[in-house]
């Protein structure tokens, strides 16, 4: 059967042959098309140039001309290997620090990945020497050192600012929303968590020893590590939600934390949709768009970002800018206030208030609001739509404003034929007349000028520069970690990359082309 089959091969082979399209006449005769042959079975050993390997003005080499003016002392004092000692040497932080600038770049944030590249991307190749880098050291090193990354992120600030790429006079504040590394599903409230936890322990215990003689025992201690993991983030789930229970205000709703990220939370995207994030405050000088500070945050709004991206821009540069321009999303009183205090000039789009929904939940009807009462500076009395006053009570400062607070006579709401339009559910009527302080009132007035309006215009263009490189070209789009720490890490990274990439484009690489041409080479 076997014989009949070959032959059946053999025919069909000649068949093909003889009726072949790549056959081409030669007279009466056809002859077969030469091809060159494929030889997967040779070993080839090829020489490599390193240094050519990339470009004279690949990024590569620019990422690494930064590196190398940077002072890495503080990443050099956790590393062992010394020279006459035991043990293989370390990767030098300088390479390390490359390697996942260059991944940034290339949107490439996974240590796995970034490893594998470095076996055959020429550009990895040139950064590395040839030599491989475990995946292992590349992701213990993104994170290794928190406090040494933000000393990176201000050298590299200063030498940016020493070239003249950085200026102070106009800052624009802007947030953006990351996703976590956690699914809208892994939302628990506290039974659960409490529950899981649990069976957390109880699976811990129906594991055994890890150190005793049975078999496999390195899957078993993976196992046993996977669930300890789990464990430390179901009780960080709890912590979590005891800080949510204590800024809960009215709320009947009982809050709820992911058991995979705790940290994360839910907060409002650009397309209107809500999703597990974290929100990260990006500061932008103006005049080359260099980022001055990178704060990631667990606030779903921008409110109370403000005055922490002052402080992380001061404490970066050890100057506070002049002017800070900023959406609706950051003004409110408090802040108009507080900038006035720092002396820093704040632009932004004036904030209406809309005390609609308080006024709605108490059943007051729209002819009833606060602006329908007649104010009488002479008496300091307020005058109702029934005609009848309202007396002074008194005075509050709150968010940047002073309150007034008027009361109706009792007797009056008691009797009057618009109660159940006015105070249906509190009697007699009180009422609130807001009064803006001194320096919301200039606020408003600075920004009805053409020069203010002309300035905020700007804001889109400087401000959301970074935010659209960070998710657009590096990719940044969901976090890969987990935990504020983390995920503040990899922003600042992301950050670190943006603003190298910055001073390749506005320095080194005219810088080069300058030596170039000085040099004669075309
Ligand atoms: S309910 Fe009281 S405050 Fe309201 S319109 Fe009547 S008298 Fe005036």
């Amino acid at each position: 059967m076997a014989e009949t089959c070959w032959l059946l091969k053999a025919d069909l082979e000649a068949f093909r042959r003889e009726d072949s399209p790549s056959k081409t006449e030669v007279g009466e005769k056809t002859a077969a098309k030469r091809f060159r042959a494929i030889d997967r079975t040779q070993m080839v050993i090829r020489p490599i140039d390193v240094e050519k390997l990339v470009e004279p003005d690949h990024k590569a080499r620019a990422i690494w001309a930064m590196v190398n003016q940077l002072d890495m002392s503080r990443l050099e004092a956790e590393i062992k290997a010394v020279e006459g000692g035991k043990g293989r040497s370390a990767h030098d932080p300088r390479l390390l620090m490359a390697i996942w600038i260059y991944g940034y770049s290339e949107g490439i944030n996974s240590a796995r990945e970034l490893a594998r590249m470095c076996r055959y991307e020429p550009a990895l190749q040139w950064l590395t020497g040839l030599e491989e880098v475990n995946h292992h050291t590349l992701a213990d090193f993104r994170t290794a050192n928190k406090d040494a990354q933000d000393e990176i992120f201000r050298e590299v600030l200063g030498l940016l600012s020493a070239e003249g790429l950085t200026d102070l006079k106009r800052v624009m504040q802007d947030g953006t929303k990351i996703k976590a590394q956690a699914s809208a599903n892994s939302f628990r409230r506290e039974d659960t968590i409490r529950e899981h936890l649990k069976l957390a322990q109880e699976h811990i215990q129906a594991m055994g020893d890890a150190n005793s003689e049975d078999l496999n025992q390195r899957a078993l201690k993976a196992r046993q590590r996977a669930i300890r993991e789990h464990q430390q983030r179901l009780e960080q789930a709890l912590r979590e939600l005891q800080e949510l229970e204590k800024q809960r205000a009215d709320s009947d709703k009982a809050p709820r934390v992911s058991e995979s990220d705790p940290e994360a939370r839910v907060m409002k995207q650009s397309n209107g949709g809500f999703a597990p994030s974290y929100n990260v405050q990006i500061c932008t000088e103006a005049s080359n768009k260099i980022i001055l500070a990178v704060e990631t945050t667990q606030a779903g709004t921008d409110y109370d970002e403000l005055m922490h991206g002052l402080d992380a821009v001061d404490a970066n540069t050890g100057q506070t800018p002049e002017q800070m321009v900023v959406d609706g999303g950051y003004i409110k009183n408090a802040n108009i206030e507080e900038a006035a205090e720092r002396g820093v000039d704040l632009i932004g789009p004036v904030a209406e208030s809309n005390p609609e929904a308080s006024l709605k939940k108490r059943g007051i009807s729209p002819d009833f609001y606060p602006d329908k009462f007649r104010y009488v500076e002479e008496t300091n009395t307020l005058i109702c739509p029934a005609e009848k006053t309202l007396t002074f009570q008194r005075s509050d400062r709150r968010d940047g404003r002073i309150e007034h607070q008027y009361r109706a006579n009792a007797a009056d709401c008691e009797n009057c034929p618009f109660r159940s339009q006015c105070c249906p559910k509190n009697s007699p009527r009180m009422v609130i007349r807001k009064e803006d302080s001194e320096n919301v009132k200039a606020f408003r007035a600075k920004m009805e000028t053409e020069q203010a309006k002309q300035i905020y215009r700007t804001r889109a263009e400087v401000a959301e520069t970074p935010n659209a490189w960070i998710k657009a070209k590096f990719g940044l789009r969901q976090f890969r970690l987990r935990g504020l720490l983390k995920v503040g890490m990899e922003a600042v990274w992301a950050c670190l990359t943006y603003n190298i990439m910055q001073w390749r484009r506005l320095i080194w690489k005219p810088q080069l082309v300058s030596a170039s041409a000085a040099a004669g080479v075309v």
